[in-house]
């Protein structure tokens, strides 16, 4: 039996992919337990996660219920190298692949995904956004759920394994096999819909799209609990990458719920990951979550080219600001052998890191939610039904994705402590000071309810874009109208809001938005601190025009495009477009000074620091201390030394000392009235500092 509380204290983990077919004998014949111990003792590995089966679907132990892999049918060498992990105190965590699973598409033609054109993963017209490598399987199929039943039970016959780890319990696509439809007619009574085109206008695909996210969610529930009641006490872990991609993959935060921890493997730039990393922590069942990332700079599709030192060393900084575990993956050559040099590299991040373990505990500090809702991972609902499209290039973006990431690189120019709590853990809300909703288009009236209740009883909202207009309707009385046609518009300070948008955009000149604006009226007058303003021509008219390259402003509107009043105790900032989700800069700077306005005041925590530090906090009530993280979140490299500077932070504890960790080193600092100041001397990637109290 494992150690099954190993991953409250495993920082450092790994995962070398072994995704290999055996059509050609040479492949993994080199495969070498010893040889794969040496790479992960020289990668500071506390974790190592293990194929026991892949995408291929080929097995790594004597299996019945499946074919086993050519490579392991003499030996089983995966149970060799789990005994070995386990004997030098490595936890050993097995790698299970569900629904991707070339074998059984094979095996059983009947259990397999069928798109919206009936073709099947594997064939050359089909709508699945993946290669035509990957044969994929219905979680709907219930022969298949009594396969994986009879696969859980042989693996967890032939290995002792500290926890288990299920990839891909997701939707590629939308599946119409027989079992789709007749569980569709079961739960709903209904026909299967039509999907000429998906539209979310109609109704009939947003019940196709709730029953996918429920089906998912119960698909990733039974995966998990076969394995619980199989092996009682092996911790589950789903990868749950998808959490912020867009609807087609229908997750609702299902996979996350029935894990014992979240995990998932993330692509994204370094500002994305401190993003997630945020959303992660506030998901988990229990921490620390999982950050999952290649060595490869693009998952492990390079294979061979591999990530700096020093980037390696600010991911795993990254995470560990948010106390989470740092999982690197790998990819064995198709031969079974692994390239140490990597491991050498991983080992230089993790041998930096691992001293600041001890000090990963109590709870984030965080007064700004942005909530995200799982829900509404559309594009422009409902103006803007472009989602025809199940190509995932389309759909890689979506409007709330980007308010998410933009939005939140304004609040860390700002110095806000911030997090991502999503739908699903809403009542994380309470207590912040702030919180923002921003082009959460499918809010239920539950939610509304609920935010108005927070809001009521003194907490502080930034509503902006499309979001359902039922909360602006609540909150400010605001008469949802429609939108503006134009898809270039606007907004124009008034003379109550001109000191929100600074010298450079006033009522001639305003403020651009490269997106229709939400037009509503605003009965009960409360103060609009701007308007809508639209361009001379219809942008969409390719002849006529007032300026060749650009659509100036010329015909300006009464309709608000921001809204500044009050509910109950709390303050309500309304914005008819999202412009905070511009890439650029001017757009930040309005959106951090409207926020201000609701917010009440600037951050508790102020820097000198160049805007790419951030900082995290943790309150460790138990040890009588704050633990203070600044991370140095650059984009391109050679990243530059962060450099010196001073740090305030306002704070109700009693502070009596301030230290440098991991050595203790005591750092001089003043206290006077609640605001505690101190010097960080020479930054180069992170910094964590202890706060007395
Ligand atoms: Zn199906």
């Amino acid at each position: 039996m494992g150690n099954m509380s190993w991953y409250k204290n495993s920082y450092r983990r790994c995962l070398v992919d072994m995704h290999i077919e055996d059509w050609n004998e040479e492949f993994l014949s080199e495969f070498d337990p010893q040889s794969y111990l040496d790479c992960m003792k020289r990668g500071n590995i506390k974790s190592a996660m293990i194929y026991l089966q892949s995408h291929v679907g080929l097995c790594n132990w004597p299996s019945k219920s499946g074919r086993v892999h050519k490579a392991f049918e003499k030996e089983n060498k995966v149970k060799e190298l789990i005994g070995l992990c386990r004997a030098e105190g490595l936890d050993a965590v097995g790698y299970y692949s569900l629904i991707f699973n070339n074998w059984a598409y094979e095996a059983h033609p009947e259990w397999r995904v069928v798109d919206p054109l009936g073709a099947n993963s594997r064939e050359p017209d089909s709508m699945f956004g993946f290669q035509k490598r990957y044969g994929i399987v219905c979680p709907n199929n219930m022969e298949y759920r009594a396969f994986l039943t009879e696969q859980f039970t042989e693996l967890f016959g032939t290995y002792d394994i500290d926890g288990i780890f299920l990839d891909m319990a997701f939707w590629p696509t939308i599946c119409i096999c027989d079992s789709c439809r007749a569980r569709y007619r079961k739960d709903t009574g209904r026909d299967f819909p039509r999907l000429a085109a998906v539209d979310f206008n109609d109704p009939d695909c947003v019940r196709l799209q709730l029953c996918r996210e429920a089906w998912m969610s119960e698909f990733a529930h039974f995966a998990a609990d076969e394995c619980r009641r199989i092996c009682p006490g092996i911790p589950v872990e789903h990868n749950n990458a998808l959490l912020t991609i867009s609807w087609i993959y229908a997750c609702n935060g299902g996979a996350a719920l029935a894990s014992d921890f979240t995990g998932g493997d993330q692509y994204g730039g370094q500002y994305e990951q401190s993003v997630i990393c945020k959303l992660m922590y506030e998901i988990t069942n229990n921490q620390p979550f999982e950050y999952m990332t290649s060595r490869c700079p693009k998952l492990i599709n390079e294979h061979t080219t591999t990530k700096s030192a020093q980037l390696m060393k600010l991911q795993n900084y990254i995470t560990l600001a948010h106390h989470g575990a740092m999982l690197y993956i790998d990819a064995i050559d198709p031969l079974g052998t692994m390239h140490p040099g990597i491991y050498d590299r991983i080992g230089e991040a993790f041998r930096q890191s691992e001293p600041f373990e001890k000090y990963l505990s109590g709870k984030m500090v965080a007064d700004v939610a942005v909530y995200f809702d799982m829900k509404s991972k559309f594009r422009n609902l409902p103006q803007d039904p472009d989602i025809s499209s199940q190509d995932p290039g389309h759909l890689s973006t979506y409007p709330q994705l980007d308010a998410l990431n933009e939005g939140s690189r304004a609040l860390v120019a700002g110095n806000y402590q911030y997090t991502v709590i999503p739908d699903i853990r809403k009542e994380k809300i309470l207590g912040k000071k702030a919180v923002i909703v921003t082009e959460a288009s499918m809010l239920s009236d539950d939610e509304i309810t609920f935010l108005a209740d927070y809001v009521e009883k003194g907490g502080n909202i930034y509503i902006s874009g499309n979001v359902n207009p039922g909360l602006a309707q609540k909150l400010l009385s605001l008469e949802f109208l429609g939108w503006t046609d134009w898809k270039s518009s606007y907004i124009a300070p008034t003379e109550a809001g001109q000191q929100y948008f600074g010298d450079m955009y006033t009522a001639k000149h305003p403020l651009s938005y490269t997106k229709s604006q939400m037009l509503v009226h605003n009965p009960a007058h409360h103060q609009v601190l701007a308007t809508v303003t639209l361009p001379y021509t219809n942008p969409m008219d390719p002849v006529k025009f007032a300026s060749i390259h650009s659509n100036p402003p010329g015909i300006a509107t009464e309709y608000p495009a921001v809204v500044y009043g009050r509910y109950g105790k709390g303050r309500v900032l309304w914005s008819a477009g999202a412009f905070e989700s511009t890439a650029a800069r001017p757009q930040k700077d309005v959106f951090l000074n409207l926020f201000g306005l609701v917010y009440g005041g600037g951050s508790f925590l102020k820097s000198t620091a160049p805007e790419c530090v951030q900082f995290t906090l943790f309150d460790d009530f138990e040890h009588s201390r704050l633990l203070l993280h600044a991370v140095n979140v650059q984009e391109l490299e050679p990243f530059f030394r962060a450099g010196s500077f001073s740090v305030t932070l306002e704070t109700d504890k009693p502070v009596s000392r301030v230290r440098i960790l991991p050595g203790l080193e005591d750092l001089p600092f003043t206290f006077e009235s609640g605001a505690l100041s101190f010097e960080v001397k020479d930054m180069d990637l992170f910094v964590m500092i202890e706060v007395g109290y």
